[in-house]
């Protein structure tokens, strides 16, 4: 079971072109396409207050916006891409407190 924090955050591209969408910290790009929508996950040990990547509590996530591309940072120790059935689409989950609940 594990008992840190989960954050989600869905990306839906609500255009007409493929939308960029780079994962930050890890500088990894994938493409949303039109009606699309991506989740965005990310986990925190317990006892983890605030993220590793922000001085600010309460916010595991932040996002930036471009004309044709969307840029989030995730304040979590990995993060997980998925669709909106929860189907994975890819994870970077090196050191996932989720997944290595020893470390
Ligand atoms: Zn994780």
């Amino acid at each position: 079971m594990f008992a840190g924090r989960t954050a989600r955050l869905a990306v839906s591209n609500d255009g007409e072109e493929p939308l960029e969408l780079t994962v930050e910290p890890w500088a990894d790009i994938h493409q949303i396409l039109p009606k699309e929508t991506c989740v965005v996950a990310t986990h925190s040990p317990a006892g983890d207050g605030t993220g590793p990547g922000t001085s600010y509590g309460d916010e595991p996530f932040e996002v930036q916006h471009r004309p044709d591309s969307v840029t989030v940072w995730a304040y979590g120790h990995c993060f997980h891409l998925s669709d909106r059935e929860g189907n994975a689409i890819y994870a970077y989950d090196y050191g996932c407190p989720a997944q290595n609940p020893a470390t």
